[in-house]
């Protein structure tokens, strides 16, 4: 259910310090443009880092001041030969390639007819003081009364979907620097945003709000560190708070309807703090709050906009202290909420929808949790972490768990199972299985027997035949439990062994109706195609490839995400491919060591021809965009990109990084990440950086960058063709060769694995840097070889 109209809910007391986040967020949204702040300017700039703007020839009018603060600024360009202009160059050529896919040019330079700007600090005054200073403005209050009529609501109305940020900014730490958001009428382009937000990793973005399949999407043109960010010019960021220690309580009517008490310890960053911004799922209603015992005042609202520019269907709301809380001090917070965030999917089967929100969070923070559950006692309730408490309450059951170590966040799932146990030293496995068929799984009923025409004579056989037409065969929800269970010991323990204690020591897995999985700490959720013997499946999973994901890889990446996710994990959308690579990866090692390199070279040739698969246009999959796009390769329009390129291009990835490297290397450095990292953050450049440090010694650190700079931030696959002569005789047999290399763009360069394939002895491999002008290579060796080749081991055009 959408829910962006916007509404508050606020405590009843007043506030001594300051007004209430309610009463700001009335008055910026009802203060207006103002008449008398209206000029007719000619050649006045405004730059902001790297965006820089020119309101050459038009008027410019400011709002009115709230708390001594003028938040928005409009500009026309409604004058005879008026107009404004807008200059922005990314930075960075894969930032250029995507701004040229939607504008056509790799620099964004356009000219517009009309600027919307909310400020939410003080540049909009020093703007102003700017024009009256330089003289470049001269007052023109009659145009004033007509655009504050004309552009007045249309600032309020993009002021109403930044209410929340206008009003977290003004009661933000002092030093914390302000946002510009700029909403511009382009000539060429239409119309389209720009944003500065000191609080991003990446400050700069350029976008438009487009319609994709009858959907309201954000395209990112453009986004990118702003300057003095990349020239190390900016102090680094310190977080607000930090939420600690979660207790919470849970009920659960007989309509699975829930009602929540969330407690958490709130320790303050560096700096005194008043606002505290949470998400949460909006199937969830926050109620009420209070800080240290007493009702605080919460602020929620939410916008289309907001929730398109963060391709999220989570709501954002506003804790605000009665009084800033000391820097470094700690808190009990305590926050009541109510939802449906369980759906049914057939007769006893459930769906948790806000699996990750169905309780307030505060960014990606590790933490211990205490849950406490009371729920329809026919049902089975599953979460994260030991059981703690289990009893049996009147008509309900109780449980609670605990996490004995701090974990990235926790969820839970429920429904009518069976459960059996693996059996893995040391750790404690459930695996859970639907008693009950989800109604999208079962067969429609067989058409009627059509009856035969009046008259016709029928046999006591056929009339005993049509009375009981052959019932449908109902897959069986359960049928291949317990390999489930096997197979999720078994790729527990290799993960273990080879990359160290996963995030719980206690796993359960239970079944989610559709085609996916999810890999939460201590809880995996798992596709309940998985559970159903192949041949029960839907008839167009049925062919080899949805059988080894739905049979052999989704539970082992899922079960892998409790190291990659789980114990070390990513705050930025550019470093999620890591975590999803990693975790197909990791099952694609498993089924190796299960099935036989065999099985994974098969898998990895089905991702090559996915990724190279052409549309319509003669675009590849992989062209897509660098897989540290992440969501915004969708914004290709080319169908299943972002899926294929982070899965199964980033499994490549591993795969080249593996060959490489050797296997040993690769699996101490895979060990090191999740020690080094454990409980933390990575960034794509730190496991490069980390890669470096277990390659092979000489040429291996540039080998890395090389996968990095063409796989990882690049795109491209090339076509390479190998030619080679063998001359002498044993033991000084002389190679010469040559690989040319075509398909990618000219900068493309790879090291290329050549196998010297000998009739009796191990194969020798030759790594040779790939380049599109071709590259030679020699190599004398001591017998004559059966075989030269270049390995499939490198994601080429075949
Ligand atoms: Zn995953």
């Amino acid at each position: 259910m959408s829910r962006w109209w916007w509404f508050f809910a606020f405590a009843c007391c007043a506030f001594a310090a300051g007004p209430s986040a309610a009463d700001l967020a009335k008055s910026i949204r009802e203060a207006g443009l103002d008449a008398d702040q209206c000029y007719r300017v000619r050649d006045v700039s405004l730059q902001k880092e790297d965006i820089r703007l020119y309101f050459t020839d038009g008027y410019l009018i400011f709002s009115k001041p709230v708390e001594g603060q003028r938040r928005g600024a409009v500009f026309t360009a409604d004058v005879e030969g008026g107009d404004g202009e807008v200059l922005l160059l990314p930075p960075f050529p894969a930032e250029r390639q995507s701004l040229a896919m939607f504008t056509q040019s790799a620099n964004l330079d356009e000219h517009f007819r009309a600027a919307l700007m909310i400020f939410t600090d003080a540049a909009a005054q020093a703007l102003l003081d700017r024009i009256g200073k330089e003289g470049s403005g001269r007052k023109a209050p009659e145009i004033g009364v007509a655009m504050a009529e004309r552009w007045g609501p249309v600032l309020a109305n993009v002021e109403t979907g930044f209410q929340m940020r206008l009003v977290e900014d003004a009661l933000a730490p002092a030093d914390e620097g302000g946002m510009l958001f700029l909403a511009l009428d382009g000539r060429k382009v239409g119309n389209f945003d720009m944003v500065y937000d000191p609080r991003s990793r990446e400050q700069i973005v350029a976008g438009q709000l487009t319609q994709r399949n009858g959907r309201l999407t954000y395209n990112i043109w453009t986004s990118f560190p702003a300057r003095s960010s990349r020239t190390g010019n900016r102090k680094p960021q310190t977080p607000w708070f930090t939420p600690s220690d979660f207790r919470i309580d849970a009920a659960l009517d007989p309509d699975l309807k829930m009602k929540v008490t969330t407690r958490m310890k709130i320790r303050v960053g560096n700096r005194p703090l008043r606002v505290f911004p949470f998400d949460i799922s909006s199937q969830m209603n926050v109620t009420s709050a209070k800080i240290d015992g007493a009702p605080a005042e919460l602020f929620i609202q939410e916008s289309l906009r907001g929730r398109a520019l963060r391709g999220s269907e989570n709501d954002i709301f506003l804790l605000i202290a009665p009084e800033a809380l000391a820097a470094n001090s700690e808190h009990e917070f305590e926050f009541d909420h109510e939802g449906s965030v369980i759906t049914t999917a057939g007769d006893g089967v459930f769906f948790v929808n806000a699996r990750a929100t169905w309780y307030p969070r505060a960014a990606e923070s590790f933490a211990t949790y205490d849950l406490t559950f009371r729920y329809p006692k026919a049902l089975t309730l599953v979460a994260a972490g030991d059981v703690a408490e289990d009893r049996i309450d009147g008509d309900c059951r109780v449980t609670r768990w605990r996490t004995p170590s701090p974990i990235r966040l926790a969820g839970f799932n429920l429904g009518d199972y069976e459960k059996v146990s693996g059996n893995v030293p040391g750790f404690t496995i459930n695996v859970y299985g639907n008693r009950h068929l989800q109604t999208s799984l079962q067969p429609r009923p067989a058409p009627a027997p059509i009856d035969p025409p009046p008259g016709a004579r029928r046999s006591p056989i056929d009339r005993l035949n049509a009375a009981s037409p052959s019932a449908p065969i109902l897959p069986d929800p359960l049928a291949r439990l317990r390999t489930v269970a096997q197979d999720v010991s078994s790729a527990l323990e290799f993960y273990s062994t080879n990359f160290g204690p996963p995030a719980l020591k206690t796993l359960t897995v239970a079944p989610i109706p559709g085609a996916f999985g999810q890999g939460f700490p201590g809880l995996v959720y798992l596709s309940t195609l998985s559970y159903l013997d192949p041949n029960q499946r839907p008839a167009m999973l049925r062919d080899e490839r949805h059988q080894v994901f739905f049979s052999e890889l989704i539970a082992a990446h899922e079960v892998a995400h409790q190291w990659w996710g789980n114990v070390v994990t990513v705050d930025a959308y550019q470093d999620e491919w890591l975590m999803e690579a990693l975790a197909s990866y990791s099952a694609l090692l498993w089924l190796e060591k299960k099935k036989g390199p065999k099985a994974l070279d098969s898998v990895l040739d089905d991702y090559r021809d996915h990724l190279l698969a052409k549309d319509a246009e003669g675009r590849t999959v992989e062209s897509a965009g660098p897989i540290t796009w992440g969501p915004r390769i969708e914004s290709a329009g080319i169908n299943d990109a972002w899926r294929a390129i982070t899965y199964e291009k980033g499994a490549w990835i591993f795969h080249m990084l593996r060959k490489r490297m050797g296997d040993d290397r690769f699996l101490k450095m895979l060990a090191e990440m999740r020690k080094r990292y454990e409980f933390r953050t990575i960034s794509t450049e730190q496991f490069r950086d980390l890669a470096k440090e277990f390659a092979p010694p000489k040429t291996g650190a540039s080998a890395v960058d090389a996968i990095f700079d063409n796989w990882v931030f690049d795109t491209g696959v090339p076509e390479l063709k190998l030619k080679y002569t063998v001359k002498g005789v044993a033991p000084a047999v002389k190679i010469s060769g040559s690989i040319a290399q075509s398909g990618v763009d000219d900068d493309f360069s790879i090291d290329v694995p050549v196998e010297i394939q000998f009739a009796k002895g191990a194969a020798q491999t030759l790594w040779v840097r790939s380049s599109n002008d071709g590259v030679t290579f020699t190599a004398t060796v001591k017998q004559v070889p059966s075989r030269i080749v270049l390995p499939a081991s490198v994601l080429t055009k075949k």
